[in-house]
């Protein structure tokens, strides 16, 4: 708060009994400028940065540095669109524990700044958020240029009455529980008037062993939610279910379809409708069968700040890995993982449009460093460096609706960008060698 006050007062003076606020202009000079649009990369650039928004993103030969700005060199480094999440979970979880009583201002702020350490700079919280994220949103969005990942929020998602999730860990309560159209009026009633973002809705019986919201009334949400002018976002399991929500209008699938392989049907299902493969969500599937043995990663520096030691040391204990392996059931998870890559392959080949999500947050579900191990699996599916970068920008912020402010490295949107010292079009993994982070404009790491 204090820092952004003095940066903004600073270039204040009073003139002629006015207060006259020169712009702040940061140029960064001389990097290898990726912008996310799928464009061949700028191999000598410049990017013009006012009042934390970019200006002129180009070849540097075209640009003109303004009076009175500050220069970075980034000779040898690269430029790279900051990573819009479109599944993320914010709040509840302190260390492997998901309970609503962590839900604070300092623990949100804390893993926002996680994620943007790691080059996260938006993250969409899927529907099981507290009224406090909605402060916190206000506060962000008065400047635009908050100091951690940008909010955005569902607020509280759909399911049915006792559905999935509200078994789980700290979930109970937390999504709207309905069974009648009058109910889902009255919860979208509450939600535009919270000015959501998006409408999240659980639409899955978790392998048969709990209660799964009725697709008809799903598609009740999803119109209501159209009334309102939102979109709806929903969790998916099942081929059926994803199809089925694709013909009844679906915005976009917040999982991958785990069960079976997707086809032609399905393909033309979600064109037709303009359907999205929002987030894929692989590291959720890696998430429930790695820890069985302790991963290499666990030692890695790049993975270490993203957690407390205590928590690094629980992931690495005799007795966290033998409760892994002892459930027979996480390790069909390899398979399913398996499935939702060659789906996201298959829908990707077809030209359906895929943006870039995690559902990072839950425990054991790493912030920040799992949207690498996300970009190393998509990598693995068989996607270039390019179509990755263009999922978490360019796709990400249009799925959103919000191309206008955020996305590409493009003039007119705000500067939420990150350096690297190696070429990510050369290898995703390249990623990991961040040094900068911007958010509208303020270096945050
Ligand atoms: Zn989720």
């Amino acid at each position: 708060m204090i820092r952004s006050f003095s940066l903004l007062a600073a270039i204040c003076t009073l003139a002629l009994s006015a207060l006259v606020c020169a712009a702040e202009v940061t140029v960064l000079d001389n990097a290898t400028l990726i912008d996310g649009t799928g464009r061949a990369p700028v191999a000598t650039s410049m990017i013009v940065i006012t009042d934390g928004r970019i200006t002129y993103a180009g070849p540097k030969a075209e640009g003109k540095v303004p009076a009175g700005a500050t220069r970075v060199n980034l000779t040898g480094k690269y430029v790279v669109p900051g990573v819009i999440n479109l599944h993320g979970h914010l709040g509840a979880t302190k260390g492997l524990i998901q309970d609503n009583v962590n839900y604070t201002r300092e623990n949100t702020l804390s893993q926002l700044k996680i994620y943007a350490n790691y080059g996260v700079t938006t993250v969409v919280s899927m529907g099981s958020d507290q009224p406090l994220i909605l402060d916190l949103r206000a506060e962000q969005r008065k400047t635009g240029r908050p100091w951690e990942a940008r909010i955005f929020t569902a607020f509280r998602g759909f399911t049915g009455p006792g559905g999935y999730p509200t078994k789980a860990p700290g979930m109970k309560g937390v999504p709207f529980e309905v069974s009648t159209p009058a109910q889902v009026e009255t919860a979208l009633t509450e939600l535009a008037s919270r000015k959501v973002d998006l409408v999240k809705v659980w639409v899955d019986d978790h392998l048969g062993k709990e209660q799964k919201i009725p697709i008809d009334l799903v598609k009740v949400i999803i119109s209501g939610a159209r009334k309102r002018n939102l979109n709806t976002a929903a969790h998916i399991f099942y081929y059926s279910d994803a199809k089925a929500l694709a013909e009844g209008g679906l915005h976009g699938l917040a999982h991958s379809v785990r069960d079976k392989d997707v086809d032609a049907a399905f393909i033309a299902s979600m064109k037709k409708s303009g359907t999205w493969q929002a987030a894929a969500t692989f590291t959720r599937e890696l998430s429930v069968f790695v820890y069985a043995q302790p991963p290499k990663w666990l030692d890695d520096p790049f993975f270490t700040p993203s957690v407390s030691p205590e928590t690094r040391a629980t992931l690495k204990s005799a007795a966290y890995t033998k409760n892994v392996s002892a459930n027979a059931e996480n390790m069909l998870y390899k398979g399913f993982l398996q499935t939702a890559q060659k789906n996201l392959k298959k829908l990707a080949d077809a030209g359906i449009p895929f943006g870039f999500g995690t559902d990072t947050g839950p425990p054991a579900r790493i912030q920040g460093f799992f949207e690498h191990l996300e970009m190393q699996l998509m990598a693995e599916a068989g996607l270039t460096p390019q179509q990755i970068i263009t999922s978490w920008s360019k796709s990400s912020a249009q799925w959103l609706g919000a191309s206008k402010d955020l996305g590409t490295v493009e003039a007119g949107h705000w500067a939420d960008l990150v350096v690297t010292a190696k070429n990510p079009l050369a290898d995703i993994n390249n990623m990991r060698s961040i040094e900068q982070v911007y958010i509208g404009g303020n270096r945050v790491k």
